[in-house]
């Protein structure tokens, strides 16, 4: 067969203000392309126990089995339900969008009893909603998203809830993809049992890789297990092993992935975490103050935001999607659309990491007055 010749790589250089990834910065890019070692290699097991340290510092925690799994935020999710639910458990999501859904489906694909609560898209839960609904029933597992991509809202109250959840002797997982990095996720001061991130976000490294960190009364119930977790690849009986002392090959581990994951960590420990948070916040407030100076309206009130992801709402008579073209075409600039009941109907705007750059705000707004003045 005939192969055709193909181009050099030459891609744009974008500014991705979207909702993941974000932009990676050089050092990062750079450490990427260090060699390829072995995954049993005592440098590589050395590099291994650095990422481990970063990781429980970025998520404010003790736990031990603190590692990122192979793959994106979705393996992290898989990850922290496929491990601790059986066939038949009882498990509790509180849906606040997209997300939430996600986490309402692969539990019920490991065979869970799924109940829901919701909130519309751009609101979140009063913690006491969620309280009462663990007094409903004996529920092993409760699982719900802290800051909610689909709809840029922020859900308060995690300490709260998680301590009603283990009066109720019920673990809690929390999606903390687009938080960690960016906004305090305090795993141990909240009592969170099992908690995930993917790197792509908040942290700003390539996607592929997914913190995840487990707390001991989690492990117990991994431990105290009756059937096989249905996933051989996520499961953390055999991962624990090649992370912790007796390096057993499970899978191959992205090695180079894990140098990326390694110097973004390092950049969040230079930085210190109060400051990055406070660089979040600073910019998502020019963000938000620079939109309401175009008379866009934002979806949800302040005390809900993240600051990782500004929610616009698109106005009358503008076709969201063409904007957005203009963006990228135009501008390089990458902000992302809504979906589901939101589909069209607003922008959803990343400051999240690496991209979370003053200089970035005012191009996008400035590239935002442009468009939508000449229409
Ligand atoms: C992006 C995201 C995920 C999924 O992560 P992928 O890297 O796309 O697999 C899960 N939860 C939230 C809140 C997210 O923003």
């Amino acid at each position: 067969m005939e192969v055709k010749s193909y181009q050099d790589l030459n891609i744009s250089p974008r500014i991705l203000l979207g909702a993941g990834p974000s932009m990676v910065a050089p050092r990062v890019l750079n450490a990427l392309s260090t060699p390829v070692i072995g995954h049993l290699d005592p440098e590589f097991l050395a590099l291994m126990q650095e990422v481990q340290e970063l990781l429980r510092y970025v998520f404010q925690t003790e736990n031990e089995l603190t590692v990122p799994v192979s793959g994106t935020g979705s393996a992290g999710m898989e990850a922290s339900l496929c491990n601790f639910i059986e066939p038949g458990d009882n498990v509790l999501v509180a849906v606040l969008g997209y997300f939430g859904e996600r986490l309402v489906e692969i539990a019920g694909r490991y065979g869970a009893q799924v109940d829901r609560i919701d909130r519309p898209w751009g609101e979140v839960f009063d913690p006491d909603e969620i309280k009462t609904a663990l007094g409903q029933k004996k529920y092993k597992l409760l699982a719900f998203v802290h800051a909610e991509t689909s709809t840029g809202v922020l859900q308060p109250g995690i300490a709260e809830i998680a301590a009603a959840a283990h009066q109720n002797g019920t673990l809690v997982v929390l999606d903390a993809v687009t938080s960690l990095g960016g906004l305090p996720v305090e795993i141990d001061a909240w009592d969170v049992d099992v908690a995930f991130s993917g790197t792509q976000k908040s942290i700003s490294a390539p996607p592929g890789l997914a913190p995840l960190t487990i707390s001991p009364r989690a492990r117990e119930v991994l431990r105290n297990r009756s059937t096989p977790v249905r996933n051989w690849y996520l499961d953390l009986s055999l991962l624990e092993k090649y992370w912790g002392h007796e390096r057993t090959y499970h899978h191959t581990a992205p090695i180079n992935s894990n140098y990326a994951l390694r110097e973004a960590l390092r950049m969040v420990a230079e930085e210190g975490l109060e400051a990055r948070f406070e660089r979040h916040r600073e910019n998502a407030e020019v963000l938000w103050a620079g939109l309401e100076d175009l008379d866009l309206s934002l979806l949800v009130p302040e005390e809900n935001r993240s600051p990782t992801l500004t929610t616009a709402i698109v106005p009358p008579g503008v076709d969201a999607l063409e904007i957005r073209k203009q963006l990228l075409n135009d501008y390089n600039l990458e902000i992302a659309g809504g979906f589901g009941p939101l589909a069209g109907q607003i922008w959803r705007i990343g400051l999240m990491g690496f991209s979370s750059r003053r200089e970035n705000v005012l191009l996008l707004l400035a590239a935002l007055r442009e468009i939508l003045k000449k229409r």
